[in-house]
């Protein structure tokens, strides 16, 4: 169930950035340390993309079939699931989101206007129900939740994004070769950067993050260290100016704490 509307106790960490930048790992397992859910908006894209396809739209000559898919098709999680399941129409289809031919067409679909709309506002909506979430994608920093807590941007050189996306591709038992992944990836970052509605940007108050280098367990340990910080100096701003340190109040692990034991299942 999910909690009823109080900003006070709203916490929304934004992640955005490229393909491949390992926002969905990170976002996953930063929500899990913190006590927070986790929202995949690309996965709403991708099951968008997938269901058009399913109902024989060509997703590239079709953009009225594909909008009329997104207003007709409720996009639902299964939150009782980890990671939480995506069903569109009623159909479960978190199997489809990696296939090729989704991945093939999803920037395309994610650059029309109207599907952007149906989605951003769809997002809004899960924000107000499930108001403790790392929420990870291209707008959610920019667009989507502007007013969110913390603002992260992941980036990596697309030739590591690219490397880490064909490890993941065959972790899953699917073939992958890096050539072909990489210019799919400058494909989908080139449609995701130059679209009008919605870009991939960097958030002005987002904290850039270079990935390129750094392990998985570091990205994450940096991330939880600045959110909690981050926590910490709001709650002292609410209580008076008290430090981070915990001098009076409002420290991160009380923030926090609370959250977890209020936030919804
Ligand atoms: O993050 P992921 O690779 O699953 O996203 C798939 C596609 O969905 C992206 O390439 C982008 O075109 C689109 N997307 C978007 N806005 C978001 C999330 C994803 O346009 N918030």
């Amino acid at each position: 169930m999910s909690e009823s509307a109080n900003p006070e106790k709203a916490l929304i960490i934004t992640l955005d950035g490229p393909a491949g930048s390992g926002k969905s790992t990170v976002a996953r397992l930063l929500a899990k340390r913190l006590g927070l859910e986790f929202l995949d908006t690309g996965a709403m894209y991708r099951g968008l993309a997938a269901a058009a396809i399913d109902a024989g739209i060509d997703p590239g000559e079709d953009e009225a079939g594909v909008v009329n898919v997104a207003i007709t098709y409720p996009i639902r999680f299964d939150w009782t699931a980890d990671p939480p399941r995506l069903k569109v129409g009623g159909r479960d289809l978190t199997h489809r989101l990696r296939d090729p031919d989704t991945t093939g067409h999803v920037s395309h679909v994610a650059s029309m206007p109207e599907v952007r709309r149906v989605l951003v506002e769809a997002q809004r909506r899960i924000g107000r129900e499930h108001q403790r979430l790392v929420t990870e994608g291209r707008d959610q920093g920019s667009v989507v939740f502007p007013q969110a807590q913390a603002k992260f941007y992941m980036d990596a050189s697309a030739d590591v994004r690219a490397k880490r996306r064909v490890e993941q591709l065959e972790a899953a038992g699917r073939v992958a070769k890096h050539s072909v992944v990489l210019a799919q990836i400058i494909d989908r970052d080139h449609r995701d950067t130059t679209r009008e509605d919605g870009p991939l940007i960097c958030p002005e108050d987002a904290e850039r993050l270079d990935t390129s280098g750094m392990s998985l367990e570091a990205v994450v340990d940096h991330l939880e260290a600045r959110v909690r910080e981050r926590v910490g100096q709001q709650q002292a701003e609410r209580d008076g100016g008290a430090g981070v340190d915990g001098a009076s109040g409002g420290t991160a692990e009380d923030v926090l704490k609370s959250e977890v034991t209020e936030r919804s299942v």
